[in-house]
């Protein structure tokens, strides 16, 4: 194999991570050493602002195994991701958070999967160390993903993943521009494998992710992998719509079995069917909307594993 092939590429997204960066590089480095084999680390500071820039380049400048990419401003951490596995050499590629939560002594778990064959594996956080809300939000999130993707991870969001450079090359097919990673991987198909990983409480600093970040972060997910919110208008203007002819039915029987006229549940009949025809319409409106959205994004309409000889 070429010499500028590393066997593993390990990719850090990295925003203001200054301290945890000495004991990462010394965790990283001591796990390397034990698996014997030629590696790079693709460091990415997403627009630190703190001295994580500084501590980096030391880490460059004394080991020429760290590659540092900084970002000209904070992308987020997908983008981060991205912008490190695009950039990764090596056979193996393996995706990192950088707050020292996950423990670099599990990539050789994934690492050995990776060598088994597996196009993907993915770290499972079976005793995951976050709040409960954290814990509820991703348990809907996990089942969402493996519903839309057909990819039943247990935890789509680990950032311990580890992957074969034909996928990430699959990866980069991929021309959209709202990026979920955890979505884009389990979409990619493949040979997927999930190996249980330990997770620790942050010991420094806080998550980047608050509640705000959090539902934003809910949300834009929803919306990039799916057009179901504006299809679910339609489904309420036809909820309205029943609604109103049931009223209409009881104004009707009233009517005809007593002869006397409800005037109040006549209006309310007229309004909820007058707002299930219009929820209706702009339902279809948003069809039409939601099918531009799908055909701008173009995603690949299949990924081709192989072709069998
Ligand atoms: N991160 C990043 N850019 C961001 C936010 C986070 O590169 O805008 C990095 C961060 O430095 C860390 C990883 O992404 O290495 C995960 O972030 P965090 O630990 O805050 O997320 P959590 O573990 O709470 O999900
Ligand atoms: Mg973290």
């Amino acid at each position: 194999m070429c010499a500028e092939t590393p066997e593993l590429s390990i990719v850090l997204a990295i925003y203001n991570e200054e301290e945890a960066l000495h004991e990462l590089y010394e965790r990283i480095t001591e796990t390397m050493k034990s698996l014997e084999l030629s590696y790079e680390v693709v460091a990415v500071d997403d627009g630190s602002r703190d001295q994580s820039q500084t501590l980096l380049s030391e880490l460059r400048a004394q080991d020429p195994r760290w590659r540092v990419v900084r970002l000209s401003r904070n992308f987020g951490q997908s983008a981060a991701i991205y912008a490190g596995l695009t950039l990764s050499k090596g056979r193996y590629a393996m995706m990192m958070d950088a707050d020292l939560q996950m423990f670099p002594e599990d990539i050789p778990l994934l690492y050995e999967k990776l060598r088994e064959g597996y196009d993907m594996v993915s770290g499972w956080r079976t005793n995951r160390k976050d709040n409960l809300f954290r814990h509820v939000m991703s348990r809907m999130l996990n089942k969402y993903i493996a519903y839309i993707t057909g990819c039943p991870l247990h935890d789509h969001g680990c950032s311990l993943k580890g992957f074969r450079r034909a996928m990430i090359d699959r990866m980069k097919e991929f021309t959209h521009r709202c990026r979920y990673l955890p979505v884009d991987a389990a979409m990619l198909g493949g040979r997927i494998a999930e190996v249980p990983v330990r997770h620790r409480p942050r010991s420094h600093g806080k998550s980047k992710y608050g509640l705000f970040k959090l539902f934003q972060t809910a949300f834009t997910l929803i919306t990039t992998i799916t057009i179901m919110p504006l299809q679910a208008i339609s489904a309420l203007g036809i909820l309205f719509s029943f609604a109103g002819f049931a009223m209409s039915g009881r104004v009707l029987y009233y009517r005809l079995m007593h002869g006397n006229i409800l005037m109040l549940e006549t209006v309310v009949a007229i309004f909820f069917f007058m707002a299930g025809v219009q929820l209706f319409a702009t339902g279809l409106m948003c069809e039409y909307v939601g099918r531009i959205y799908i055909e701008t994004q173009r995603k690949p309409l299949y990924i081709i594993e192989e072709e069998v000889e």
